[in-house]
């Protein structure tokens, strides 16, 4: 038999689009500003000082030891099989206890808990089981460029106001007929944490409106100044979804382990189901090595309260330095490890669009500083400008505001 080639077959042209669901995902714009640092950052260096990374959402401490030696520990027992759909019991049963550790939450039990991939995959699942939502403006540029895209919600961002406080009105009115409204507390890019009343509020619109809440709680550990983080899992209520991650709290960005919290039966079979369909469960030894990190209460409290001290003392630097340049609004981050200084006063009147985007990102990349246009974080604050202070020691920090100053000291 003549093997077939090319030539004796029909052809009928193939598709060229696909799945919209995948068509309509964009690379987000912090890749390329990665890859700008990247190239900049070799000319840059020649001049003998350093570049500074401050676009990066990566955290340079390593995972704690503890947490990697039950990694291997896991691989040791023979961890290898496939997982148990939903999570290993000895993980949930972890999530339920470091819950009612950290949040005094009590009530909980292993069905109202999920592993997922990271909270990537927490937040991806939840918003595919809608299709209408709504969240605070600025947000998290994956919630816009991949959730939203993938589960092919109609999405309305409802700005907050200048000083990041919360319009209820406002709130009120664009969950009007939507599914779902998406809370990111502590809060990139802001580093706002929202209080318990702001919190308890916005939850009792959304119940009054017959709307989910879906609370994104990935820097719930990360607060500064004693503060504590009120975690929306503590509303005993069918109509909230609470996804976490191990990834900044206890510096494990590579695992990708976290978990959903929902007391709606149905939800979390639904949740259970996507992650069956999507990867048939996280990696047993890892959920161990999570199961550690979260079960470990005494040694995670160590390592989690020396890197927040240390983003604590690199915030403070930041903050001191650029606090008093004329004509920008600088915030004071309460949490997560990001600031959104304002530079509407600074930026000539007249630009608009891109080059008004673009104009003071540009004018720091050219000084060895690489920062994330606010147009990444949705269309309300696009004057702002997201520092990131997750991966940058002091020292570096003093020499960045030094050279924030020396563009936008004088006016
Ligand atoms: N939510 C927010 C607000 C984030 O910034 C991130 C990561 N940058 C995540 C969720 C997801 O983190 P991961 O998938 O690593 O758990």
């Amino acid at each position: 038999m003549q093997p077939i080639t090319d030539n004796m077959v029909q052809k009928k042209a193939l598709r060229t689009t696909f799945n919209p669901a995948l068509e309509d995902i964009r690379m987000s714009p912090i890749v390329s500003i990665s890859e700008e640092a990247r190239t900049r950052s070799q000319e840059y260096e020649k001049s003998g000082r350093k570049f500074v990374f401050f676009q990066r959402g990566e955290i340079d401490f390593p995972t704690p030891a503890f947490i990697v030696e039950a990694a291997k520990r896991g691989l040791d027992r023979g961890l290898t099989k496939y997982p148990k759909s939903g999570g290993e019991d000895f993980f949930k049963d972890a999530v339920i206890a470091r819950l009612r550790a950290d949040q005094g939450i009590t009530d909980l039990e292993p069905g109202h808990v999920v592993a997922t991939y990271g909270g990537q995959e927490g937040l991806e699942l939840s918003f595919k089981l809608f299709s209408r939502g709504a969240g605070f403006s600025p947000t998290w540029s994956g919630a816009l460029e991949n959730f939203v895209p993938f589960a092919q919600i109609d999405f309305e961002e409802v700005p907050l106001n200048r000083d990041f406080s919360v319009d209820y009105d406002r709130v009120e009115r664009a969950i009007q007929g939507r599914d779902f409204f998406y809370l990111n507390n502590p809060q990139n890019p802001t580093g706002k944490v929202f209080t318990e009343a702001e919190l308890l509020k916005i939850v009792d619109i959304c119940t009054r409106n017959g709307v989910f809440v879906i609370a994104d709680e990935a820097y719930e550990k990360i607060v500064y100044d004693g503060g504590h983080h009120y975690s929306l899992a503590r509303v005993a209520q069918d109509n909230v979804i609470t996804v976490f991650t191990l990834s900044k709290s206890f510096a494990m960005t590579g695992w990708r382990v976290g978990y959903a919290v929902t007391r709606h039966a149905r939800i979390a079979k639904l949740l259970r189901l996507g992650n069956y369909t999507q990867t048939a469960g996280v990696t047993t030894f890892l959920q161990y090595a999570a199961a550690e990190a979260l079960g470990n209460i005494e040694e995670s409290r160590r390592a989690v309260s020396a890197m927040v001290e240390e983003f604590q003392r690199r915030r403070d630097a930041l903050y001191e330095g650029i606090k008093d340049l004329p004509g920008v609004v600088v915030d004071r981050p309460a949490g997560a490890f990001y600031m959104f200084p304002n530079f509407t006063d600074v930026i000539p009147r007249d630009l608009a669009g891109e080059e008004r985007n673009l104009w003071v990102y540009r004018r720091l990349m050219e000084q060895g500083v690489a920062t994330v246009y606010g147009s990444c974080f949705g269309h309300h604050f696009t004057d702002n400008i997201r520092i990131s202070f997750s991966a940058t020691p002091v020292p570096l920090i003093h020499d960045a505001a030094e050279r924030i100053r020396g563009v936008f000291g004088r006016r």
